[in-house]
This record gives C-alpha cells, structure tokens and sequence, in this order.
C-alpha cells in the first residue's frame, strides 16, 4: 500500500474530544430530571401519591417488568423500574393517579449516545492497538498518527549559550556539537565520529533542559523536545510509534537536536520497576535504540537526554554509538551562583541594598531554577508592596515564602558546617592524591548534593583493571577513611558525616576476608551468601553455615584490616597538615577546587617548607 501519510489528521483531536465528551456524559447523566429510585424510595413515592402529578408506565417488550416514571409536585422527576407492570397499574388506579401507558420507548438518542460512545473508542482502541502492533501497512500508518510523537518543535527563545551562566566546563564540552551541528558535511568529509547522543545528568533545576536548549539556539537548528514520561503511556505500541514518529520528524529535519526529558523514565534498568507499563516501557526503549542505530552518524542528529539518576538507566542505551558521551550538570557553585543571580537580575529592579555576591555565598546547594525563583518570588513580593524596587528584604521573605523557604533554607549552611565539610573532603583529597593505586583528584567540592551528602570528592574515573588488587582495596579503604580522620584531627571530635564513608570501607573489608580470600586467618574460602549487598552479619548468624568461632574470627580480621588502613591513612594526613589547611581555605573561598588547583597546593606546600629550611 503506498499511502503518504495524510499529514493533518486530527485523530488525537478529535479522540479527546469524545472522550471529554463521554466523561461529561458519564459524570452528569444527561435525565438530570429523571433521578432513579431504590425500591425503598419508590414504595415511599407511592405511599403519598398526592405528591405524583404526573405518570407514565413504559411497557417493556416482553416479560412483565417496566419502566415507570414519576413527575412529583415539588419538580421531580422519578423513575424505576418495576417487576411487575399490572401490579403498578392496579395500584396507581387504586390512589386514582391517572397514567400513560406506552410500549417501552424507542432507544432516544440521548439514552444510547453513552453506548454510542462507548463503542466508538473501543473500536478505535481495538483499531490503534492492532495498528501499533502490525508494524508496517497502511492501516498501522494511519493510526500511528495517534502516537504522533507529542515533540514539541521549539522555536520560542532562541537560547544561547549566554543564557546558561556558570557551567563552563560543561558548554565546552558540548560547543563541539554546535560545530558539528552547524557544518555536518564538513565533518562528515573529514571522517570524524561524532556522538549521536549525549546525556546530561543532573538535579532537577540545575539547567539540563536550557542547556540542550542552548546547543540547538548556538548552532540555530530546531529542537525537538518530549519527554520520557509522554511516551509511556498505557498502551503498548504507542510509546514505540511515537519515538518512531520522532525521528521520522527529525530526520525531514535534520541536523537538529532532539531532546528527551526524563528518559529514566523509559530507560529504566530492564527488569527492574514495579509491574505496570512494563511491556510498554521496553518496547518504547527497544524503538529508541533502533532509531539511534539505524541513523548514520552524518545524518546530523544529535539525540540529547536528561535524567537526574544515572545509575538506573539501562546498561544498554549508554553503549558506543548510542548515548555514549556524558556530561555532568553540577550544582553551580559560588562563581557560577553569582553569576546565574546577575543574569536574572538583568530584567529585574534591584534596590541598592540587595547584594547578589552576598546572596550567592549563602545559597550554597541552590540549583539555577532554585536561584531564579527566589528572585521571581522576590520581585512578586515587591511589586505586591508596591515598591519600586527589589530590597534585600522581599529576598528575605521570598526565601520563606517559596517551597525554598520551608524546605531548603535548612540547606542554607553555617559556617561551621562547610568548615567540617571542607576538612573532610580534604582529607579524602589528600588520600587520593599521595597514594598510587587509586585517584588522582579530579574535583573536591563542598557544594551540597541534594542527595544528602555535604559535599564530594571525586577521584579521576579508573581504568577499567580486570584484577583489583590487593593494595588497590587497601587504598580505597584508606581514601575513604579520609574524611573521618581530617575532621578528627581538626575539631577533636567526629560528625556523623562519615557514614556513607565508613559503609564503603566496611564493605571493601568484608569482601576482602570474605570473598577474595585476602586475609590468612580465614584462608581461601568464601563466606559470602547471596551476593554481596546482603548484610551479611545477619545472613551468616540465621543460615548457622558457620561456626561462632569463625565468625568471630572473620570480625577479628575486618576490624584489623580496617583498623591499620586508618593508622596508615591517618600518619599521610599528618604528614600534610598544611595542605589541609589550605584547601580547607581555598574551598572555604571557592566551594570547588579542580584536581590541578589542588595539585598545586601540594607544591607549594613543598616549596614553602624548603624555604623556611
Ligand atoms: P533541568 O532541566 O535541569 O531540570 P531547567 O533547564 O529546566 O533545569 O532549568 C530551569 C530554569 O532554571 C531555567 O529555565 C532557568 O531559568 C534556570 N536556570 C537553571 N540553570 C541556569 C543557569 N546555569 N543559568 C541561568 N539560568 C538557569
Ligand atoms: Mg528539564
Ligand atoms: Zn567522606
């Protein structure tokens, strides 16, 4: 069947309006007038036939039963249906309430018009269904239309990389693809790869979306954007047929960028997620990848993705030729604070009093969107007042007044806070950078997570080792004892900020004793039940495998284990003291420190000691 698809067919269209329609219908019975009665109610009706001034009886076809309708003096209008119509009769004529009798009435087309209704969108949900599912043909081909792709061009704006303030690491990494996106011949002919798709991960706020915006207003190509969760609809097939319609756009289109908001939500880990759209999720991410295979890499499309939670999408879609360049969107951090501040301050009236550097260091943890609402609530607040300007007031209220205000101004953090937060990221640092088998720094920051933790600090990513070796775990344990030691050395006394830390440790531990076969009073057996995020404590103590006495012994070697990486780990951060010091300074000033900013500080500490020798 060679079918061009009729372009404007308004089938959603007209599909929402029937069910609107049916909904209506269904909500506000169209006999408003017509109220029906229990059996209860209508023996009471017919005990005070005075209140009748008008009946009909509607005989039904066969049988004994009938409709018979009431009009009741106060306005009313009854009905019921009656087993036995001569009955009725009988008693109506005995009160002497005068009746119509008619055969049972000709379905009105109100009567019918919700059955009517009803049948029209099942066959059209039977019809659509079969068309998702048959793959090609011209029936498929038309009611694809109804899983049109919801992408929604966006012209609106014509953002550009000016827009997004702060973030520079991530728009350099992605002024590539502008280039790319601006001259694809150019390099096609050259042979370059290019990614068909990148993922940006990060909070919610933090300005994934503007981003990506950003790229396609740089590079002046039309944005496609949906969002993960419009595709997964009830319906097998649809979420499959809109991807495909998608790219089908995209490519008459191209280069463009198309943009998937939210792809956990059909990325999801295979597997994994409770019941429900299951099927429809798989089917929807299993079209997506054939799209991304199956366009060459010329073809200049650029699929870029967003989600906040990296780590349960699907192994699959982060493979070569697929989403395989990712970019990090942090929080921003004081600098990039400020300058998000400056930018949407620009179109606002800012009275003198309000200071945006000061404001910038107290909002440590905010996100873009966090920021930008906070000076929209700000200037509401002052418009309301009737103020002229913008004082540091309204932005002192709108902190309270916003879902900022109650939830997040807890994360507006003391001093003493990031003080502790900057001694412990540090200690983690200094680890990383002095022992070999693991790190360098990458970045240490002290910019809360919103995940809950205060800050991070992240070591370049590793190769990929087949075998990890024993010194290797022994200075990943030490590295993350880091933490706990800085702050003790520093403030004589812990926080319960370690926990995730001391976790990690106790696992690599455990594993080490317990599985590899890396401690000899336990020797080469593994202890280790089912898999390895069981606690195993417990597993061990209810399944009674072991003896007491080797469990005692297998706590024995873990405490050991531990208890020398901490010594060992502790005497490195003494040694570098001074280092500690200024980072914690340094992080105190800027929140984020790059793995070269901190390099440098160990060789200054190096030359500082050499002069003063
Ligand atoms: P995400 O997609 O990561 O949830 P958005 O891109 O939707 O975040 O950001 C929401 C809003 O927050 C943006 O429209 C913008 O007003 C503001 N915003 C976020 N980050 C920035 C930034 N770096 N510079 C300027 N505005 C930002
Ligand atoms: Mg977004
Ligand atoms: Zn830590």
């Amino acid at each position: 069947m060679n079918n061009k698809r009729p372009q404007n067919i308004k089938i959603p269209w007209f599909f929402i309006i029937l069910l609107a329609g049916m909904i209506i219908l269904l909500l506000v019975p169209f006999r408003v007038m017509s109220e029906r009665l229990t059996a209860n109610e209508l023996r009471q009706v017919l005990d005070r036939p005075e209140e009748i001034s008008q009946a009909a009886i509607e005989l039904s076809q066969e049988g004994m039963a009938a409709e018979l309708i009431l009009e009741l003096s106060d306005g009313r209008s009854v009905k019921a249906t009656v087993p036995d119509a001569m009955e009725v009769m009988d008693r109506l004529d005995q009160t002497g309430v005068d009746y119509m009798i008619s055969g049972m009435a000709e379905t009105s087309f109100f009567d019918s018009f919700p059955m009517v209704l009803m049948a029209i969108i099942t066959f059209f949900f039977i019809f659509m269904l079969m068309g998702a599912r048959s793959g090609a043909g011209g029936m498929n081909q038309r009611m694809a239309n109804f899983g049109k792709s919801r992408a929604r061009l966006s012209t609106e704006g014509n953002v550009k990389f000016s827009d997004v303030a702060g973030m520079e690491e991530e728009k350099k990494e992605l002024k590539e693809v502008v280039e790319f996106l601006r001259h694809p011949l150019r390099f096609s002919t050259m042979g370059a790869r290019i990614p068909k798709g990148i993922i940006l991960v990060g909070s919610p706020g933090t300005g994934k979306t503007l981003l990506a915006k950003a790229v396609a207003g740089e590079a002046g190509v039309p944005f496609y954007s949906i969002s993960g969760s419009d595709f997964v609809e009830m319906y097998v097939g649809v979420g499959a047929a809109r991807v495909r319609d998608l790219f089908e756009e995209a490519k008459r289109t191209s280069p463009c960028i198309v943009f998937i908001d939210e792809i956990d939500a059909v990325a999801r880990r295979r597997g994994t997620g409770l019941g429900g759209s299951h099927d429809e999720r798989e089917q929807t991410l299993n079209q997506l990848l054939v799209e991304m295979d199956g366009f060459a890499q010329n073809q200049g499309i650029i699929v870029m993705a967003a989600t906040n939670r990296v780590d349960i999408l699907d192994p699959a879609i982060m493979r070569p030729g697929r989403f395989d360049r990712k970019v990090t969107v942090g929080r921003p951090d004081v600098r990039a604070r400020k300058q998000i501040l400056e930018l949407h301050a620009r179109n606002k009236r800012l009275s003198e009093d309000v200071d945006l550097e000061r404001l910038s260091r107290t909002t440590a943890g905010f996100t873009g969107a966090d920021l930008e609402n906070l000076l929209n609530e700000a200037a509401i607040e002052a418009t309301i007042d009737g103020r002229e300007a913008i004082s540091s007031n309204d932005i002192e209220e709108a902190f309270i007044k916003t879902g900022i205000g109650t939830e997040k101004r807890s994360r507006v953090i003391s001093e003493r806070d990031r003080r502790i937060t900057a001694y412990h990221e540090t200690g983690h640092a200094i680890l990383f950078h002095e022992l070999e088998d693991v790190g360098p720094v990458h970045i240490i920051s002290i910019i809360p997570t919103g995940e809950g933790a205060a800050g991070y600090t992240m070591p370049v990513p590793e190769k990929d080792d087949m075998h990890v070796t024993r010194t290797q775990l022994i200075h990943m344990m030490m590295a993350a004892l880091g933490g706990r030691i800085a702050e003790e050395l520093v403030f004589n006394d812990i926080t319960t900020g370690a926990s995730q830390d001391i976790k990690q440790v106790t696992k690599i531990a455990r594993a080490m004793v317990m599985q590899y076969g890396m401690s000899d009073k336990v020797g080469m057996i593994n202890y280790e039940e089912n898999g390895d995020d069981v606690f195993l404590g417990y597993d061990i103590a209810h399944n009674k495998t072991y003896s007491d006495k080797m469990l005692s012994i297998i706590d024995d070697e873990v405490r050991s284990l531990v208890d020398s990486c901490y010594a060992d780990a502790k005497a490195i951060i003494i040694r570098h003291r001074d280092v500690l010091e200024k980072s914690c300074a340094l992080l105190m000033e800027k929140e984020k420190l790059t793995g070269e900013e901190f390099d440098a500080l160990f060789i200054s500490a190096c030359s500082g000691e050499n002069a003063s020798e």
